[in-house]
């Protein structure tokens, strides 16, 4: 499509047209058989993307921050403690939910792009007894990725339930709920799940059910609640007629077409191919000179990487990436929002886009005057593709 930019930022992502076919269609009922069989369909493919066969899907309009609502409104009660593993922006935002729904919480934080060490999860998890522990997999506002696996196994050690803020991970970054000891495993639609903005997405797993039915007060919020949703949701699964809430009926049949290219890729395949692009993207910044949030290596995320602007660039970068016709997303962290730009990279993104990005980036630096070799973040990229 001439004039048409290629969309880099860490969601909403690039879709694919066979999605996008299914948004335009024409609208069904809600209860119409053809729908029941799609959404019982896309809710039996989440647990298999999920990598949990024993746990309980939901699907509801909304967005990340709704599924982070339907977790902890779902799960707390006043008094309850809560420790979040804060990694930065949306740590912070599930603390504020978490404190929304009278939880009192604690954290353990890093310096800003870095995470904590398991010695210091696990010595803050004997400090109290948490109900629950939040892990942000992977933060968007510095590109750290969790330890999850680790984290996860300890929480479920101290017998406090883990929920993981997947947005910025699920479906693309190594994540295995079940054998992982997730108990809530969230995500929103617009990211490596590929479908347009509009899904709240939670797969809860058999520990966070139990704790939800031995609830004393009432959930606190009308929308989430899991008793009007998993009737709905079992229903569905079972294909049969059922009703809380209208579905975004598109939204869903989008779902069910993506969640049906997930699984064709494979999910190990999937974890593999994003680990390639993003090792492309992260070699080519370096080979740039641009340094990165993460503090290292080995706590980067997969999904999205996050370069410094070099000396004597500054977010007008990010207007001449665009005019080589590549869209990037500026600093989100409040701390350093005007020192770094993002790139994400996740989904159906291939390989040419990662070039292509790489390209267009070399071009905006250039256009800011930056002084470099040209080429040389293109060859580096190319290094880790032709592998
Ligand atoms: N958590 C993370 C890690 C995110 O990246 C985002 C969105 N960028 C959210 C939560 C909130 O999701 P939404 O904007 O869909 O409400």
């Amino acid at each position: 499509m001439k004039g048409r930019k290629l969309l880099m930022i860490p969601g909403p992502i690039e879709f694919d047209p066979a999605v996008m076919e299914v948004m335009g269609a024409a609208t069904t009922s809600h209860v119409a058989p053809e729908f029941i069989e799609i959404f019982g369909q896309a809710l039996e493919r989440m647990r298999q993307v999920w990598l949990a066969s024993d746990g309980q899907p939901f699907a509801v309009a909304g967005s990340g921050t709704l599924a982070m609502d339907m977790a902890v409104a779902n799960l707390i009660e006043p008094g309850d403690r809560a420790l979040v593993i804060n990694t930065g922006f949306f740590s912070d935002r599930m603390a504020s939910i978490l404190e929304r729904y009278g939880a009192e919480v604690d954290h353990v934080r890093a310096p800003l792009g870095d995470r904590p060490s398991i010695e210091e999860v696990e010595a803050a998890l004997r400090r109290a007894n948490y109900k629950v522990m939040t892990i942000t997999h992977v933060d968007t506002s510095t590109g750290v990725l969790a330890d999850l696996e680790s984290w996860a196994k300890l929480s479920c050690q101290w017998e406090t339930l883990t929920i993981v803020d997947g947005v910025c991970s699920l479906a693309a970054e190594e994540l295995r709920q079940q054998d992982w000891c997730v108990d809530v495993a969230l995500t929103a639609s617009q990211k490596a799940v590929g479908v347009p903005p509009g899904l709240a997405l939670l797969v809860a797993g058999p520990r966070a059910l139990e704790a939800f039915r031995r609830r004393r007060r009432p959930v606190a919020n009308y929308y989430v609640d899991w008793n009007s949703w998993l009737p709905v949701m079992e229903a569905y699964e079972a294909r049969q007629r059922a009703y809380f809430a209208t579905p975004a009926t598109n939204l869903v049949a989008a779902l069910n077409v993506s969640l049906g290219q997930i699984l064709a890729e494979g999910m190990e395949a999937r974890f593999e191919r994003h680990c390639r692009m993003s090792r492309a993207v992260k070699a080519a910044v370096s080979a740039l000179g641009l340094d990165q949030v993460p503090a290292r290596d080995d706590i980067a995320a997969h999904t999205l990487t996050a370069p410094c602007y070099p000396e004597g660039v500054d977010s007008g970068l990010l207007g001449h990436v665009k005019a080589a016709g590549v869209i990037l997303a500026g600093g989100l962290h409040p701390d350093i929002k005007t020192e770094y730009f993002r790139i994400g990279h996740m989904g159906v993104t291939n390989f040419g886009d990662i070039l292509a990005t790489i390209g267009a980036l070399e071009q905006g630096l250039m256009a800011a005057g930056y002084d470099f070799e040209p080429g040389a973040g293109l060859a580096a990229a190319q290094a880790f593709l032709l592998d």
